[in-house]
């Protein structure tokens, strides 16, 4: 199957499932995942519509995405992975929407970069709605007072919350407390939703949905 057709195949399944849950056509965001995929896989993306593309790691996307971003201005650019306060520097500039937002510290690091840049990627709180030990993200029940010092400790506006449930457990219940949790929080977007259960994260009021491996193929890691 060609990027193109795949993409086809998730766009219709995204809008089936829209269908399905009730909700507009075109409710859902689709994030192409493209870690690990050459920069001319992303411009084969963007030559079959797709505009919004999702990296986990910064180094990885810096050595992609500014020529792609300089032909396509209207492109936009999500970290989808964890973020180091000294690389702050780098993700504000690089990046339109950034998931990972965790900790204090890579909060106040942003609101510094932000400032200094006059650039304002959209924000994103990772949960770890698992309670995963080895998992970034903040606790369930720390979520919302996080968000709220993030506005009143660091003036960042949170548009979201994000989060990658355990593999091996049913994914809807996590996508279910992250939307309750959204909802408590006061933010509009809920991040989740990969290849395997995007259908199910949009019954359970996804915003953005993030789809690698069913766009661009089985992940090599080995040869990355
Ligand atoms: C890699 C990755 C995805 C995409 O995973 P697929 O299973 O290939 O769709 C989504 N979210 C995050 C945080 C990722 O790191």
């Amino acid at each position: 199957m060609t990027i193109s057709e795949a993409l086809g195949r998730v766009r219709a399944a995204i809008e089936g499932a829209e269908a399905e849950a009730g909700r507009p056509a075109g409710s859902v965001t689709l994030i192409a995942v493209s870690k690990t995929f050459p920069e001319a896989d992303v411009r084969t993306a963007i030559a079959a519509g797709q505009l919004v593309f999702g990296e986990n790691r910064v180094q990885e996307a810096a050595t992609k995405f500014p020529s792609v971003k300089a032909d396509f201005p209207a492109v936009e650019l999500h970290l989808i992975g964890p973020l180091q306060s000294n690389k702050a520097h780098e993700a504000v500039a690089l990046f339109d929407v950034i998931h990972s937002v965790d900790r204090e510290k890579i909060a106040a690091a942003l609101a510094k970069e932000m400032q200094a840049q006059g650039r304002f990627p959209k924000l994103l709180v990772q949960v770890n709605t698992g309670e995963e030990p080895q998992k970034a993200g903040v606790a369930p029940r720390e979520t919302v007072d996080f968000v709220r010092r993030c506005r009143e400790v660091h003036g960042l506006t949170i548009a979201g919350l994000m989060c990658i449930p355990p593999v091996g457990d049913p994914p809807a219940p996590h996508f279910a407390l992250l939307d309750e949790l959204a909802r408590r929080a006061g933010v509009p977007f809920r991040s989740m939703g990969m290849s395997s259960d995007y259908e199910t994260a949009i019954g359970q009021g996804a915003t953005h949905v993030r789809v690698g491996s069913a766009i661009f193929g089985y992940r090599d890691y080995g040869a990355a």
